[in-house]
């Protein structure tokens, strides 16, 4: 990434002000700075690979929620991102910045959310478990909950294992964002961050007769035991 790609990135989040001119000083330095403590990454300032992937995530989002389908989901900030937001501003009685700062790109992803009507729908047919179990154990604190929507097959393959054993089961990790997700010690291109992997377990019944059965359901692309107490598995 060249340091005006840098600048841009750090400008549409709200935390560069200065010219984006590609000169890395003091004021590039400090808006790293400023992004790297407010997403739990080590506040060196340093505008490294780890810092250039957390902010084309956040972008990445922002465009999937602003997109009317002609924009490119590319994670890169520019004009065209920055003009969806300012009419996005615009036609939400908002302040017209063309910047989407943190409060301002935590409404964009709630009002895209909330007006998704194909994400929840499915949740009608599902018997046992409920879109909130899957949500990131971030807390809030890195994401809004749902950086990704849990996968229906996915889903609906938990269904059925907790159908098939007749007894509760526990939803120990769902959704994660990237934060949590190396929090956690998941690997870089962990499902969980796509919604296409959970982590579970089924009251009184162990790991491994539970990893015996979901390792018979075709539509589960890789499933493992963790520590012998649940069970991993995820969906393509
Ligand atoms: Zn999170
Ligand atoms: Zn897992």
């Amino acid at each position: 990434m060249t340091a005006k790609q840098k600048q841009w990135q750090l400008w549409l989040l709200g935390y560069y002000t200065g010219t984006i001119d590609g000169l890395w000083g003091q004021l590039s330095v400090d808006a790293t700075q400023e992004l790297q403590q407010d997403y739990g990454l080590d506040g060196d300032g340093v505008f490294g690979a780890k810092t250039a992937a957390l902010s084309m995530d956040i972008i990445s989002d922002l465009q999937k929620a602003l997109t009317d389908g002609t924009m490119a989901i590319d994670g890169l900030a520019g004009m065209e991102t920055s003009t969806a937001v300012a009419e996005w501003q615009r036609s939400h009685g908002q302040t017209v910045t063309g910047v989407a700062d943190v409060s301002t790109l935590n409404l964009i992803l709630a009002v895209a959310a909330d007006k998704n009507p194909t994400s929840e729908n499915w949740w009608e047919n599902i018997r046992y478990f409920s879109r909130s179990e899957f949500r990131c154990r971030c807390g809030g604190a890195y994401c809004d909950g749902f950086p990704a929507e849990p996968e229906q097959l996915l889903i609906e393959q938990a269904d059925q294992v907790r159908d098939y054993f007749g007894a509760p089961a526990v939803v120990t990790s769902g959704v994660r964002c990237e934060v949590h997700n190396a929090n956690v010690g998941g690997v870089a291109g962990s499902r969980h961050k796509l919604g296409k992997a959970m982590d579970f377990r089924v009251e009184g019944k162990s790991a491994s007769a539970v990893l015996a059965y979901v390792k018979t359901l075709p539509a589960i692309r890789y499933t493992y035991a963790i520590d012998g107490s649940y069970v991993h598995m995820d969906v393509e």
